[in-house]
């Protein structure tokens, strides 16, 4: 059994996913860019909800389904990883933060239609997938959630250089480039 895999999608609840058409495809990248990714976070009350999704190349290093046992053991740490956010996206303790829910999905086992897609292409030696992660949080004392660090995400990962974020929070919608020496969000 895959512990990471939690049965409840929690896409259809996220403040952002209301105006997409994100049922099947959440938080969709634009483009798949190795180094670069996308995060949404959405703080209302005690309530934190974060969507990751990057290319795979990201956290692994390899885009490809694990042939070896170095490979298979590196998927299984990433997934470790990934499902332990308050490792990644780094919150004062004064806030109170817990996971209430944790997803963590990656396309090539998770989207068989759109694999087979890239073999009609023919690309199957270059076939590109993302891994996407779903939390949601809860933060008793909200009001001290004065600063969400991302530099554990991008020590954890170094393939990654920046992410692309949209946060919703008392300060209202920001867009910001996210990278290791410029990590802190004040929502
Ligand atoms: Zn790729």
């Amino acid at each position: 059994m895959n512990p990471l895999a939690f049965a409840l999608a929690l896409q259809g609840s996220l403040a952002f996913a209301a105006d997409t058409n994100s049922h099947s495809h959440p938080a969709t990248l634009a483009t798949h860019e190795h180094g670069v990714g996308q995060l949404n976070l959405a703080l209302d009350q005690q309530r934190l909800d974060i969507e990751l999704e990057v290319p795979a190349f990201n956290l692994l290093g390899f885009e490809h389904q694990p042939r070896q046992l170095e490979e298979k053991k590196r998927l299984s740490l990433v997934y470790q990883q990934l499902n332990q956010p308050l490792q990644l996206f780094a919150v004062k303790q004064e806030a109170q933060c817990s996971i209430t829910q944790a997803q963590v999905l990656n396309d090539i086992e998770s989207d068989e239609h759109e694999h087979e897609h890239e073999h009609e292409h023919e690309h199957e030696h270059e076939t590109h997938w993302n891994i996407r992660a779903n939390y949601q949080l809860n933060c008793q004392a909200f009001e001290r959630l004065t600063q969400i660090d991302l530099s554990p995400f991008f020590k954890a990962f170094p393939n990654t250089q920046s992410l692309q974020v949209q946060m919703i929070g008392p300060n209202g919608q920001q867009g910001i480039k996210a990278t290791l020496k410029d990590s802190l969000l004040v929502p």
